[in-house]
């Protein structure tokens, strides 16, 4: 199921939001009337404008933005491939927090001149002075829950990134993440001696302590992958198709060896597309009238080379939710890696690492 439903495009990004934000206005509504309402979209806003500063700053980096997800506890921005250096690290995670405390510092003498500071320091959205007030304290907060230097927040990787100045990446990321487990267990401890017990800080504490250990697993994986080229791993034979293949033959062909995606060739031996067994499987699902590999290839994929790093190959194979991706040298088709292929490296790499 979708999750997510595209808003607007801006700087060529998407802008998404979750379907768990369209739950909130409701909620708000019947809480405070138009008042939430309103409190929504200036959390919307200021989520939105915090996410699309990071963008910007990875932007500048020549980091391809794809996509903003918008969640009511934060946002996710998708980006094609990771900073070259702790030092663009540290400015991208840095600089969404940067923007709520900049907006809040901004707006905080205007605003307490207009509100009062009262209203301002206790905001109560039943009124509408203290709705504004309420939307004004979003960016302090937003700031803050940001900069806890544990995973998955940008304090995290802020931390990562300092440490990283003087140590090694691996070991910058290990010291973080330790950071995430402590973080996870005290909130977990608070959560559970609070009377009742706060199962939303409890929440936040599982997420912290899962995201910890996600970043470790990705790091240990982009460590390992990239000591491997895609020669070391280029399986030796694999099958291809032709434009004028008929689809039936393929499936045969699909049913008969392991391989599932599978180029497709022009007439004078230069890949034209490629065709995936999900691309097959779906058509055969809903009926379509297919007759040939062409009818049915992706024209548009990534390539790689067979000098590549096994380690980028897999974040063009993620980024496009592709499952293979074609070596090509010099316009020569060398053959097909998967995600297969390199999610078994690892797991011998790993494995050998352990012992
Ligand atoms: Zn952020």
């Amino acid at each position: 199921m979708k999750s997510s439903f595209k808003i607007l495009r801006v700087f060529s990004i998407d802008i998404e939001i979750h379907i768990s934000f369209l739950v909130l206005p409701l909620f708000f509504f019947f809480l405070y009337g138009i008042k939430g309402i309103f409190i929504i979209i200036a959390i919307f806003t200021c989520v939105a404008a915090h996410e699309l500063t990071h963008s910007l700053v990875a932007k500048s980096y020549n980091i391809r933005v794809d996509k903003i997800t918008l969640l009511p506890i934060g946002g996710i921005a998708t980006m094609r491939s990771a900073p070259q250096n702790p030092k663009q690290e540290l400015a991208i995670s840095i600089s969404g927090p940067i923007f709520n405390i900049v907006l809040a510092l901004l707006l905080y003498l205007p605003l307490k001149s207009i509100l009062g500071a009262a209203t301002l320091m206790h905001p109560n959205p039943r009124t509408w002075s203290g709705a504004i007030a309420y939307a004004y304290w979003v960016n302090p907060i937003l700031a803050g829950f940001n900069l806890l230097p544990a995973f998955p927040m940008d304090g995290g990787r802020v931390l990562r990134s300092l440490l990283a100045l003087k140590l090694s990446y691996k070991k910058a990321t290990k010291i973080a993440v330790v950071f995430g487990y402590v973080f996870a267990v005290v909130f977990a401890f608070i959560a559970l001696s609070t009377q009742p017990p706060n199962f939303l800080l409890l929440l936040i504490a599982l997420f912290i302590f899962s995201a910890a250990s996600q970043e470790q697993a990705t790091v240990s994986l982009r460590s390992t992958l990239n000591k491997i080229r895609v020669k070391d791993i280029l399986p030796e034979r694999f099958a291809n198709l032709r434009l004028q293949t008929p689809i039936s033959e393929a499936v045969s062909t699909m049913l008969h060896i392991a391989q599932e995606d599978f180029p497709v060739l022009d007439d004078s031996g230069k890949m034209a597309g490629l065709l995936t067994r999900d691309r097959v499987a779906l058509a055969l699902q809903n009926r379509e009238e297919l007759k040939t590999a062409s009818d049915l290839m992706i024209k548009e994929f990534p390539q790689t080379t067979s000098q590549e790093m096994l380690s980028s190959v897999f974040v063009k194979i993620q980024s496009g939710n592709f499952k293979a991706i074609p070596v090509i040298d010099n316009g020569l088709l060398k053959g097909i890696v998967t995600l297969e292929d390199i999610k078994r490296v690892y797991a011998l790499f790993a494995k050998e690492k352990g012992r």
